[in-house]
């Protein structure tokens, strides 16, 4: 028998040097839940999970979900984020709490479901050590190599549109093979022209991913997707707004010959089987970090699996190339490659996977593989108690 002894938090939340617009709001900061969870085996797994407001996040990791797995074994994943996703159904919640802390009674669930990602990533960190094994190959093992795609063409507050074919042409020549374009912040032939840009920049064997970020309503997603068509856009990213991606979703997959990604914005797997079901999704894009773990994220990609459609999660490749590699239907990993858009990337580890020829490696380092910098960790994170 292993237990958890402790659970620790940290908060990361660093100024960029200049905004990174998208269709509806700019990017200024860079931020960052980091998890450990301590064991009386000695083992420390480490877990990390985005989404705001970041000091409740942190709040309800430290005490709420805490006090629900401290004396638990750490490997018996699926009953520790039953026990924390309980907390959600309010009629019952009273009834799970040890801690006597306020529980959310139907109030801020995605920052409870966010607050359960960070601590199971943590506890599939620490399974994978106490097996030996990468987390890779403790969640099926498919491959130990998965594509890295570069996200970049931001909008600049003076924005000149020549400058994205650098900006893109840098990242082929630093071998990545598929690039993902901003999007939805313009009209679609606005937003088209910048597409141009990038696509003569790219040439025509690189797959290019348009993300317009819940830009447009559904006839300007058609609009823009139908002219995208012209440019072999291989991706077309949470088209429409907001508040019809269900319906909307699948009136553009309808009438616009690009396969639709969603699911970032999810945060249960019912949400994704939704958008597969009725928004006729044919990638999602479903973020562990920021919802469920690892956990959730190899049901969504079995279910995904199940309806012919490919798992391709948003944002932190380090944790996420575990589950992309594992499944037979992962497809890529995503990064940003420019340090000013995700300085953290640069500083943050000691040790993360290497990338090759547009490719994440991974190795078989027990875990999730990862060594933060602790030094890094001393300067720009803030523990909360
Ligand atoms: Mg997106």
């Amino acid at each position: 028998m292993v237990t958890i002894r402790d659970v620790e938090v940290f908060v990361i939340d660093v100024p960029l040097q200049r905004p990174f617009h998208m269709a509806s709001r700019a990017i200024t900061r860079q931020t960052e839940i980091i998890v450990k969870v301590h064991t009386d085996a000695g083992v420390v797994g480490i877990g990390s999970a985005h989404g705001t407001p970041l000091e409740r996040v942190a709040e309800i990791i430290k005490k709420e979900l805490a006090p629900l797995i401290i004396g638990e074994d750490p490997r018996n994943t699926e009953r520790l984020w039953q026990r924390m996703f309980q907390t959600t159904c309010a009629p019952r919640a009273a009834n799970t709490a040890t801690s006597g802390a306020s529980l959310p009674k139907g109030l801020g669930r995605p920052q409870v479901a966010c607050a359960i990602g960070g601590i199971d990533i943590a506890l599939w960190d620490i399974a994978g050590q106490l097996s030996g094994r990468p987390v890779w190959q403790l969640l099926g093992g498919c491959r130990s190599r998965i594509p890295v795609y570069a996200t970049g063409g931001y909008y600049a507050e003076d924005e000149d549109i020549k400058d994205l074919a650098g900006e893109f042409s840098g990242y082929v020549a630093q071998g990545y093979r598929e690039v993902k374009l901003k999007a939805g912040r313009l009209s679609p032939e606005g937003d088209f022209e910048r597409a141009k840009v990038v696509r003569e920049a790219i040439g025509p064997d690189i797959a290019l991913y348009v993300d317009a970020s819940q830009g447009w309503d559904v006839w300007d997603a058609v609009r823009a997707g139908r002219l995208y068509e012209q440019l072999d856009v291989a991706w077309f990213e949470e088209p429409v707004h907001w508040y019809d991606d269900i319906s909307g979703l699948a009136q553009v997959a309808r009438h616009v010959r690009i396969p639709i990604t969603s699911g970032e914005s999810e945060f249960t797997k019912q949400g994704v089987r939704d958008l597969i079901l009725h928004g006729h999704i044919a990638i999602t894009n479903y973020d562990c970090t920021k919802a469920g773990g690892l956990t959730e994220g190899r049901k969504i990609a079995a279910l995904a699996e199940a309806h012919n459609v490919r798992f391709a999660p948003h944002h932190a490749a380090h944790i996420h190339a575990h589950l992309a590699a594992a499944v037979p239907n992962g497809m890529n990993v995503e990064l940003h490659p420019d340090p000013q858009r995700d300085p953290l990337w640069e500083r943050l580890f000691e040790k993360k996977p290497a990338i090759e020829g547009g490719e994440m490696v991974l190795d078989d380092t027990p875990g999730l593989g990862y060594i933060l910098d602790e030094g890094v960790m001393a300067r720009v994170a803030t523990e909360v108690r």
